[in-house]
């Protein structure tokens, strides 16, 4: 089939790269040349694993393509996927306006039948106010598809090769027809595709981020609460996660969800709650309780080294979690704010996100090219993200290097006794403070 993707970041890009790779013919586009550029010499804008292997195997091919310009995209195909962003506006509800905006764009541009495939984040209702907007453009024939996607960044290429399910909203047998063509490969192989009606469709996604952001939440909680009664998360964790209702998945705790989805996702679908006079109770207290989460560690750092002002502190990871260079929302953009604010000096490391925090962060912070120069002359070291070389250190070496032998583990990546035996300051997330 030749398909349209509007949006080329980790879903848009992602999404089409994977539709090339199951033999559709994918032209991909998006308003930013810079990037668009970038694709057609052949490079990956974002860093996913496995993406640029299956990205250039695919122009390679012949099956994937890139322009800024979408007329020239749909005067080959009539399968329009929408990728793009909807970020959370002032208020908290998602803003609309990039969809709203290509959607009016296709209403104007349509010669023929089109399918609208959304695969953005949006409120429940989207798809009727994408259909109303486009019947005001056009007559001919056109449906719109909710279809949410759960990828995730870090393993976003796996994802959409195996997902665990396929969500398809549409009221037309049409659209279901051309919805079951595409996925066909994937659901040959054994991947369900669940149909519905578009608005269950999309709160199907805003409920199930919702519902991993409070899992995750609950879980930091029981950590916080575990550190005053002297119990342990790790084994409290190892004893929930055996009950198959519960699931040993997403009850890691730490320094609070971040990232694009979960609290931008969170955060509108309470708005969109209000809108019809509903409160999401829970939502709201997740929202809060990750909040203060996310910078837990700092007064513990305080406790330890008093004033932090012109203390030396050593941050391991930025990105929001390992194997993304995602920075949104990410607790180590917090932290660092908070450590600043109190005059502490910074230097980080992070082996791919550190060109995004540049953006953001300049050279108010250093940058170290690797973990252990990360970690020289620091009075202390705090583990934001996950990422897997930091998980097994040369403690040597961080006892030769550092101006103080103290670990402040958001992620909570070591062994206690491992690290009573050389000697450190250890504080982790709900478990015994090591001293
Ligand atoms: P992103 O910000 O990485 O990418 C969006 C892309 O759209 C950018 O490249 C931007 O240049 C492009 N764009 C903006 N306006 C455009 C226009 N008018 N025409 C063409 N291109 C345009 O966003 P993302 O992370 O891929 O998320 C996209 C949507 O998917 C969001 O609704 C998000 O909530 C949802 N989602 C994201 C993830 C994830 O892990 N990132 C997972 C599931 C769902």
């Amino acid at each position: 089939m030749n398909i349209t993707i509007v949006g080329t970041g980790y879903v848009g890009l992602v999404s089409g790269t994977c539709l090339a790779d199951l033999g559709h013919s994918v032209h991909c586009v998006d308003i930013n040349e810079e990037k668009v550029t970038l694709m057609k010499n052949g490079q990956v804008p974002i860093y996913e694993p496995q993406l640029e292997e299956v990205f250039l195997r695919n122009i390679k091919g012949g099956r994937l393509f890139f322009t800024t310009d979408l007329s020239e995209a749909m005067r080959v195909s009539n399968v329009i996927f929408l990728a793009l962003p909807t970020p959370p506006g002032e208020d908290g509800s998602a803003d609309l306006s990039y969809v709203l905006e290509v959607a009016g764009q296709i209403g104007d541009l349509m010669t023929e039948y089109t399918l609208i495939v959304n695969k953005s984040t949006v409120p429940v209702g989207t798809s009727e106010k994408v259909y109303n907007l486009i019947k005001s453009k056009t007559q001919i024939p056109f449906d719109v598809v909710s279809n949410p996607e759960f990828l995730r960044e870090g393993y976003a290429v796996e994802d959409f090769m195996n997902p665990e399910r396929v969500i398809v909203g549409a009221s037309s047998q049409k659209a279901f027809e051309i919805m079951d063509k595409i996925y066909l490969s994937l659901t040959n192989a054994g991947a369900k595709m669940i149909k519905m009606d578009e608005k269950s469709s999309e709160l199907t996604k805003y409920a199930s981020n919702s519902f991993l952001a409070t899992k995750i939440t609950f879980m930091n909680e029981i950590a916080n609460y575990c550190e005053k009664v002297g119990a342990d998360v790790d084994k409290v964790r190892l004893g929930m996660g055996s009950d198959q209702r519960i699931g040993n998945r997403f009850l890691f705790p730490g320094v609070g969800y971040g990232g694009s989805c979960f609290p931008k996702d969170v955060k509108a679908l309470i708005k969109s709650g209000k809108e019809v006079g509903y409160t999401f109770e829970i939502l709201e207290s997740v929202e809060e309780v990750n909040q203060r989460q996310k910078t837990i560690l700092v007064p513990e750092v305080e406790k330890y080294l008093g004033n932090l002002k012109n203390k030396q502190i050593a941050i391991w990871g930025l990105a929001f979690k390992e194997n993304t260079d995602d920075i949104r929302e990410a607790s180590s953009l917090e932290i660092i704010e908070m450590l600043l604010n109190k005059g502490a000096k910074i230097r980080a490391y992070d082996s791919i996100a550190v060109k995004n925090v540049k953006k953001i962060l300049g050279n108010k912070i250093e940058y170290a090219i690797n973990m252990y120069e990360c970690i020289e002359g620091a009075d202390a070291l705090i583990i934001v993200t996950e990422w897997g070389e930091f998980r097994n250190p040369h403690f040597d070496i961080l006892e030769k290097k550092m101006n103080n032998k103290a670990i402040f583990d958001g992620r909570n990546l070591y062994n206690l006794d491992e690290l009573q035996i050389h000697g450190f300051y250890y504080k982790s997330i709900g478990r015994k403070l090591i001293n």
